[in-house]
């Protein structure tokens, strides 16, 4: 099925296509033009219950075929969307925006997942212990918990899922996915990529929708893990929300990622490496740089750098050639970030480079907003203190590693933060001082490979566990601890005191 020419999207229950039974739809459009391009069914009560009784009919024959099996369809998946990445990446730009190259990389990051999860049956192994007493042996097993449900942002439509739901099915658990439906249709492409790697019907649904559907999947009866990435109030109230209902949750949130440029540092490419975290995919990673942090005499060179390559950024339609930034998601998303660039420039910040209603040949329809950089903001001011999600950069000067250190900690975010040196010393001593969860030396966006975990620190995540890595194994898994005796003689006296193993 060509989903590209559909006119209203179906959603993907029990391995195929399945029209939608709600009567409401909402538009997704191209960013890069503003065309409404498809509309998208937000699911309602019927649609949700048909979507997770597919996954719960599948869960009993896919928690008992072996892990190695499983992972044996993860094998062939991986292979397909390496072969299948363009197409992806294409589907990725027409509804989000961000250039062919940046989608074709998320769908590789996804993909590091889906070779992680390969590994499962090792990633499973258990503890054992021999003759913990006499004719008495122990042992632990990690256990696949059931329908598990995926609930995942705009931003990114192909990776977030994959660092979700491979590692859900490797486990033994079924999947039920509710995309953004700013950015549905690569999720009901991957459905189709799946069943052709050979993952049986059920196993992973797709259930587009907004904060109804979600609701309706928060208390679901026969749903028993949710993963959640998106905003931070939505994140906190998943969590509340999902946790009152009895599921396990983990939700991730929005983030402020700071770049600390100590004086020492080589300006050239610390600025290079801003310029690409901070305006990459407009600003719209929850590990994009926004909050740029000069020590000490760095500030001015910094600024003069980023200047320059901020007014080199080539903006425009993510699927041209050349073009390194593209548009914003939404009209709104962009009238929001203009705002807030106003309310920067009135709370007294320096306007260096202003993006506002950039020209586009061709994209007057667009929702674009070019490179935008601030310098001397205040940690009081509203640009530093709310997450943008677009391309603005503020750069904050403070007079010491320590005061930096300080900044980053006292922030509500707690994502990512990176330092730029030449100093070891001081290097380690930021990654040691500093409070978030993942953490860059001379490194902008450092998020962890796929065999590491990712997650932030406060607002920026919500529970207990990480996402992918062994904590992604550990949050959709539950242990089980076996003792079994099987005595010579059959003949146990029954025991009316605590035992005492010997
Ligand atoms: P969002 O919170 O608006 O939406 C995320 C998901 O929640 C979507 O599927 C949406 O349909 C649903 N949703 C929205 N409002 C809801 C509500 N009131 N009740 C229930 N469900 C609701 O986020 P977004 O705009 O799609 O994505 C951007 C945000 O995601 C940014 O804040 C960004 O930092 C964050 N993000 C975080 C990470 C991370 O790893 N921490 C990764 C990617 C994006």
């Amino acid at each position: 099925m060509d989903l590209t020419t559909l006119e209203r999207l179906p959603m993907w229950i029990g391995g195929r296509p399945h029209a939608a039974a709600t009567t409401r739809y909402g538009e997704v459009t191209n960013p890069a033009t503003g065309e409404v391009v498809r509309h998208v069914p937000l699911a309602d009560g019927a649609d949700v219950d048909a979507a997770v009784a597919a996954a719960r009919a599948a869960f009993a024959g896919w928690s008992a075929t072996p892990a190695l099996r499983r992972a044996r369809v993860l094998m062939r998946f991986r292979d397909l969307l390496e072969r299948h990445a363009g197409e992806l990446a294409k589907i990725v730009t027409q509804e989000h925006g961000k250039t062919l190259a940046d989608a074709r990389g998320s769908i590789m990051r996804g993909m590091e997942v889906v070779e992680f999860a390969t590994g499962i049956p090792h990633l499973l192994k258990g503890e054992h212990n021999d003759s913990v007493g006499t004719d008495v042996d122990s042992w632990s097993l990690r256990a696949p918990l059931g329908v598990c449900v995926g609930i995942t942002p705009f931003n990114f439509p192909a990776m977030v899922p994959m660092w979700m739901f491979p590692v859900a099915i490797a486990c033994g658990n079924t999947f039920v996915l509710k995309p953004s439906e700013r950015d549905p249709t690569l999720a009901l492409r991957l459905g189709e990529v799946l069943k052709e790697a050979g993952l049986p019907d059920g196993v992973f649904n797709v259930v587009h929708g907004d904060k109804e559907a979600v609701d309706l999947l928060l208390a679901h009866p026969d749903v028993r893990a949710v993963s959640f990435v998106g905003s931070t109030p939505v994140a906190k109230y998943i969590y509340e929300t999902a946790a009152r209902h009895g599921k396990r949750v983990q939700a991730l949130g929005g983030a402020k990622n700071h770049a600390v440029v100590m004086p020492d540092a080589d300006l050239d490419y610390a600025a290079d490496a801003i310029i690409g975290a901070g305006y990459g995919s407009a600003g719209e990673r929850c590990m994009a740089i926004s909050a740029v942090v000069a020590v000490g005499d760095a500030g001015d060179a910094l600024v003069a750098k980023l200047a320059g390559r901020a007014r080199r950024v080539a903006t425009g339609p993510g699927d041209a050639a050349g073009i390194e930034m593209g548009p914003v998601i939404t009209a709104s998303a962009r009238d929001r970030i203009d705002g807030l660039i106003g309310r920067g420039e009135t709370e007294g910040a320096a306007l260096v480079v202003d993006g506002r209603r950039p020209a586009i040949a061709g994209c007057a329809g667009g929702f674009f907003v070019g490179p935008t950089l601030f310098d001397r903001v205040e940690a009081t001011a509203t640009i530093y203190r709310e997450e943008i999600f677009g391309p603005v950069l503020a750069v904050l000067r403070v007079p010491s590693l320590a005061d930096a250190i300080a900044m980053i900690n006292a922030n509500p975010y707690a994502n990512g933060a990176a330092i730029f040196t030449r100093s070891g010393h001081a290097a380690r001593r930021f990654e040691r001082e500093v409070e978030v969860g993942m953490t860059g030396i001379n490194v902008p966006i450092p998020v962890p490979m796929a065999f590491y975990s990712f997650g932030g620190w406060r607002n920026s995540l919500f529970g207990d566990l990480n996402v992918h890595g062994t904590d992604g194994v550990r949050f959709y898994t539950r242990l089980k601890t076996v003792t079994s005796r099987w005595p010579d003689d059959g003949s146990a006296a029954p025991g009316f005191h605590m035992p005492v193993l010997g």
